[in-house]
């Protein structure tokens, strides 16, 4: 039993099959995944998904390499988030790698996200990219221990991962992990808690080996999963037990229905 903590469904690369994609999960036990909003122009269409199936679970929010895009507003996030299929509230976070010009609307929008995070009591999906010290610094002054989340797609090193886990977020690792070449990214996986660890696609991005370049989705997990068994010498089921523990404590996911995808029941 896996869970995808991030995946993005409703793009075209998997929408088109959505049928497709959640009978690979199922095959794969897979047994749930969480959609994570981009903008609000596409977070209807994340929402549906998640009141559509029982497995998926949506946030709102809107990605910091997404400038020209409508703004939100602490309100609307909080207004948005009051559903019972939105657990959590991002993506959100910095990015200097993807956008190069000044970028101080990056950092009041994470600051919007961070607040309405706390005012809502939802754990925030953090993106990070070529930003961390920023990232970090901002999380501190807004107080983000207080709603706590994950830092998603981690690809920073072990400073920076025991920073997050000071402020009391998770840290997930994507296929990135099972690259040949992320030599360092491995130590870190080797050395964060398995009590604080998550598993991730980030489909249709980032398809683990063997399925480099390939469309990711969420089936594809089990391959993190088995990279970071082999990293630490354990077994998958371990990982895979302790990452879905905590990713349905970290966004409160009710007991009745991780039973009911213990069951394999669909639709
Ligand atoms: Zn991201
Ligand atoms: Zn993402």
């Amino acid at each position: 039993m896996l869970v995808d903590s991030h995946c993005h469904l409703d793009f075209p690369e998997l929408a088109a099959d959505i049928d497709a994609v959640l009978a690979a999960m199922k095959a794969n036990g897979v047994t749930h995944a969480l959609c994570v909003s981009v903008t609000l122009e596409d977070f209807p269409k994340v929402r549906a998904l998640a009141e559509r199936h029982p497995q998926l679970y949506a946030s709102v929010g809107v990605h910091p390499d997404y400038p020209d895009v409508p703004e939100v507003t602490q309100e609307e996030l909080e207004r948005l988030s009051a559903h019972p299929r939105i657990v959590a509230i991002g993506e959100t976070g910095l990015d200097y790698f993807r956008i190069k010009e000044d970028c101080e609307w990056q950092r009041e929008r994470f600051r919007r996200h961070i607040r309405a995070a706390r005012a809502c009591g939802k754990p925030l999906i953090v993106h990070t990219r070529e930003a961390a010290a920023d990232t970090l610094a901002i999380m501190r002054e807004e107080g983000a221990d207080r709603a706590g989340g994950v830092m998603h797609c981690f690809t920073e090193t072990w400073e920076v991962a025991r920073a997050a886990m000071d402020l009391g977020f998770h840290i997930s690792f994507s296929g990135i992990v099972t690259f040949k070449n992320a030599r360092a990214l491995k130590d870190v996986a080797q050395r964060v808690p398995l009590e604080r660890m998550l598993v991730e696609t980030d489909s249709p991005y980032l398809a683990p080996v063997p399925f480099r370049g390939k469309t990711n989705q969420p089936a594809l997990v089990k391959h993190v999963a088995e990279e970071i068994a082999r990293l630490r010498g354990v077994s998958v089921e371990e990982v895979a037990r302790a990452t879905s523990g905590n990713f349905f404590r970290l966004f409160q996911v009710p007991e009745a229905e991780r039973a009911h995808a213990n069951q394999g029941i669909s639709q």
